[in-house]
C-alpha cells in the first residue's frame, strides 16, 4: 500500500469495496474521475477483483477498528465516506443476531464516530428495503413506516436513524440508498455476485442452469400473487452504483441530507425470473416447489421517483432479460463454461 498518491481529485473511501454492490460502485467512482480507497476485511470481498479489476488502494481492516480508522483519516485525505461492509444474508442474521448488531450497528457506530472525530462530512449508506418490513401498500415510497422484520433490516434500520441522529448532533451529511434486488453484473464480466455461501436466486438459478447445484427451489408457491410465488423489483447493480455516484455529487454540491429507494418500480414473481433465465440461458432449469421462507413478504417493489426527481437518477438496465443476461456472462467467465442443453 502507498500513501504517496497526488490526490487531486476527490478521495472517496468506500468500506466493503471488495463486495458485490461495493466493487461495482468503485468502478463508477473510477470512471466518473473520483479516487477511492477501499477498506475491506476480505472476510467475504474478494481481494483478486480489487487486486486485476479495480486496481486501487486496499487497506485489509475492519470497520469496527477505531485506531486503523483514526489513521486512515489522519494519513489521506477523505473526501467522503461510501459504506457498504456489512453482512447481507437474513437467514444468517435470524441465527446469529449478535454478528449483525456487532458488525453492521456497531461497526457502522465507530466509523460515524471516526468521521465525525476526523470532521469528515459526507456520508453514502448502503441501506435495504427490508427496512419496510411487510408494507402496508406497494409500490413503497421512502415515507412508508419502517418495521424490520429481521435482525438483517433491523440492523440497516439502526444505522439509518444512527446516521439521521449525528447528521442532527454534527452536521454529517447523508445519503441513505435503500435497494430492492440487486442483481446482475458488470456488462463486460469485469465484475459480478460471488457470494460464499449464495442465498440470492438469480446467482442460484443461474448456478442451477450450469450445473454447478441440481435443482433451484421455489420458497412458497402459495402466495396472493398472480402465479402464487413472490414478487421482487431487481434492480441491476451498474445502475446502482451509478445512483451512489449521483447522491455523492449531490452531497458534494451542497444537498441536504435525504434517504433513496432504488428500484425499477417494476416487479417479477420467482417464476417468471426462472423462465426468464431459461430463455436467456438456453438450459434446463430443475426446479423444485418448497415452503415459505420464514420473513419473505408477497411484493415488494420501488418507487423510486425521488431518486430520479432529485438526483436525476435514470436506470439504464431496467430489462429483466438484460440483467439475467449480464449475471449470466458473468457466471460463464467467473466459473467456466455452462453445461448446455442439447
Ligand atoms: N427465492 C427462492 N428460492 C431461492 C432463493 C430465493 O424462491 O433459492 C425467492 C425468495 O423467497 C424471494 C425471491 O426469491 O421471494 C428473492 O430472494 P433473494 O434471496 O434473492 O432476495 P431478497 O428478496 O430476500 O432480498
Amino acid at each position: 500500500m502507498t500513501t504517496n498518491n497526488d490526490y487531486r481529485s476527490p478521495l472517496i473511501l468506500v468500506t466493503g469495496g471488495g463486495g458485490y454492490v461495493g466493487s461495482h460502485t468503485v468502478l463508477a467512482l473510477q470512471q466518473a474521475g473520483f479516487q477511492v480507497l477501499i477498506l475491506d476485511s476480505l472476510e467475504r470481498g474478494h481481494r483478486d477483483l480489487v487486486e486485476a479489476v479495480l486496481k486501487t488502494e486496499l487497506i485489509v481492516g475492519d470497520i469496527g477498528d477505531r485506531p486503523l480508522l483514526d489513521w486512515i483519516f489522519q494519513t489521506y485525505p477523505v473526501t467522503a465516506v461510501m459504506h457498504f461492509a456489512a453482512y447481507i444474508e437474513v437467514g444468517e442474521s435470524v441465527r446469529y443476531p449478535d454478528r449483525f448488531y456487532q458488525n453492521n450497528v456497531h461497526g457502522a457506530l465507530t466509523l460515524l464516530q471516526a468521521m465525525v472525530a476526523a470532521k469528515i462530512p459526507y456520508f453514502v449508506f448502503s441501506s435495504t428495503a427490508a427496512v419496510y418490513g411487510l408494507p402496508p401498500e406497494v409500490p413503497i415510497q421512502e415515507t412508508c413506516p419502517c418495521a424490520p422484520m429481521n435482525p438483517y433490516g433491523r440492523s440497516k434500520w439502526m444505522v439509518e436513524q444512527m446516521v439521521g441522529d449525528l447528521g442532527s448532533a454534527y452536521g454529517l451529511k447523508s445519503v441513505i440508498f435503500r435497494y430492492f434486488n440487486a442483481a446482475g453484473a458488470d456488462p463486460h464480466s469485469r465484475l459480478g455476485e460471488d457470494h460464499h455461501p449464495e442465498t440470492h436466486l438469480i446467482p442460484l438459478v443461474l448456478q442451477a442452469a450450469m450445473g454447478r447445484r441440481p435443482h433451484v427451489v421455489i420458497y412458497g408457491t402459495d402466495y396472493p400473487t398472480a402465479d402464487g410465488t413472490c414478487i421482487r423489483d431487481y434492480i441491476h447493480v451498474v445502475d446502482l452504483a451509478q445512483a451512489h455516484v449521483l447522491g455523492l455529487k449531490y452531497l458534494l454540491s451542497g444537498g441536504d441530507s435525504e434517504v433513496f429507494n432504488l428500484g425499477n418500480g417494476q416487479g417479477f414473481s420467482v417464476r417468471q425470473i426462472i423462465e426468464t433465465a431459461q430463455r436467456v440461458t438456453r438450459c434446463s432449469i430443475p426446479v423444485l416447489e418448497g415452503d415459505r421462507r420464514e420473513g419473505d413478504p408477497a411484493v415488494l417493489i420501488a418507487n423510486s421517483d425521488r431518486a430520479r426527481r432529485v438526483l436525476g437518477w435514470q436506470p439504464q438496465y431496467p430489462d429483466i432479460e438484460q440483467i439475467i443476461q449480464h449475471a449470466w456472462l458473468w457466471h460463464q467467465h467467473r466459473h467456466g463454461s455452462a453445461r448446455a442443453e442439447e
